[in-house]
């Protein structure tokens, strides 16, 4: 008898793996946006086989295949999945995330990402022994999460951010050197970009800047790998180590400035740099409602500016420091400055095509099936961004709305 209860066992795990692996998942009915630029497609068919879009259409134009899993998606509104350029796993859930339960994490991932729309994420800092096998556990499928994409973190000498706590191990630099060094570690150890801190904020104490000699020397590390660069510029001086040095994508506005220089901004554009607004994030900073609102009106001009300068704009909130997860105040106040459309590009095709994701950021046959099914319409209110009713990534479903 012991050899047929193995093979029970066998066929039951062969079937329960087979069906997980196999499974065609399929939403009808919704109005799809396949693109942030594109009219919207009512009544429509997704079909979703091996982590990829297989077919698309409208209702009755797609075969749908007979032992698929079909979400009824009437009455929503289907769009890519979506990208948070900005966040941290740094929160004390994530501690030892190699090991601890996973029912926990999933449900923090749950509350922080998943349930609004995310299916890839920049973490721009976070204790690599505990993001790197999160990482890992959720490629695995012992954890539902998004895509994530990680940022090794280098400070100036001196710069150990007053909001950081003191026990935690910063890697500061003093020379180019050094920079270099750390550049090549992080990417060695499976970080896929780094962030610099060209200016950090020390609290009642002047803001530490990096030397733009030092920020370059991380930047050439990174750029030989085609890896990319954030900075954390904090004030006016650190923008102009972004412009010198080269780096990618502003993780920040910065709140100390009313806007952008001409100047400024014609290095932007000659250089392709892109914009992290983290608008939502400026509420947090201070007590008084009144420097709240000029940080709110400072940081939402730049992002005007930038974008009105052709700029890329990529959402991100800083979710992880700040505990805002609800992503309703961001999109609001993004909306002041760009059309729902331009913010649903921050969220879809424009950190794709930054980050040279080719299948990613689309609904269309051949992409990577990474979706959400919106409650309403976001273009006719971009509020409806934050109303999620599921998120897909590689297929499989990853958050649904009960
Ligand atoms: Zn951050």
């Amino acid at each position: 008898m012991i050899w047929l209860r193995t093979a029970l066992v066998l066929g039951l795990l062969g079937s329960a793996v087979a069906s997980a692996d196999a499974e065609t998942v399929v939403l009808r009915g919704g109005s799809l946006y396949a693109s942030p630029d594109a009219t919207a497609l009512p009544d429509a068919v997704v079909v979703m086989t091996d982590g990829v879009i297989s077919a698309v259409g409208k209702f009755g134009d797609v075969q749908v295949p007979a032992d698929a899993r079909v979400i009824d998606c009437s009455g929503k509104t289907i769009v890519a999945g979506f990208w948070n350029s900005h966040v941290h796993f740094t929160e004390p859930v994530w501690r030892n995330a190699g090991t601890a339960p996973a029912a926990p994490l999933t449900q923090h991932m749950q509350e922080m990402l998943t349930r609004w729309g995310f299916t890839t994420v920049w973490d721009l800092g976070s204790d690599p022994g505990d993001s790197l096998p999160l990482r890992q556990r959720i490629a695995k499928g012992e954890i539902a999460g998004p895509t994530i994409l990680f940022a090794g973190n280098i400070f100036p000498k001196g710069g150990h951010p007053v909001y950081i706590p003191r026990e935690v191990q910063l890697p500061e630099v003093a020379t180019p050197e050094e920079a270099t060094k750390w550049a090549r570690d992080w990417l060695a150890i499976g970080e896929d970009g780094i962030k610099l801190f060209t200016g950090a904020f020390m609290g009642d104490k002047p803001v530490v800047n990096m030397d733009p000699a030092i920020a370059k020397a991380a930047v050439e590390v990174a750029h030989a790998q085609g890896k990319p660069v954030f900075a954390h510029p904090q004030n006016k001086v650190g923008v102009e180590t972004v412009i010198a040095s080269d780096v990618d994508v502003l993780a920040h506005t910065t709140p100390g400035e009313r806007a952008y220089t001409d100047d400024q901004l014609a290095r932007f554009k000659a250089h392709g740099t892109a914009l992290i607004p983290t608008l939502s994030l400026f509420t947090t900073v201070v007590l008084d409602p009144n420097v709240t609102n000029r940080l709110i009106a400072a940081t939402g001009n730049q992002l005007k500016q930038f974008s009105e300068n052709g700029g890329t704009v990529l959402f991100g909130t800083d979710v992880g420091f700040t505990q805002i997860y609800d992503t309703t105040q961001e999109v609001e106040l993004m909306h002041r400055a760009l059309s729902e459309r331009q913010v649903l590009a921050s969220l879809t095709t424009n950190p794709a095509t930054f980050f040279k994701a080719a299948k990613k950021g689309r609904v269309e046959t051949g992409f990577d099936a990474d979706l959400v099914v919106l409650d309403g319409d976001p273009v006719s209110d971009v509020r409806n961004l934050a109303k999620v009713s599921a998120t897909i990534r590689a297929g499989h479903v990853i958050y649904q709305k009960r």
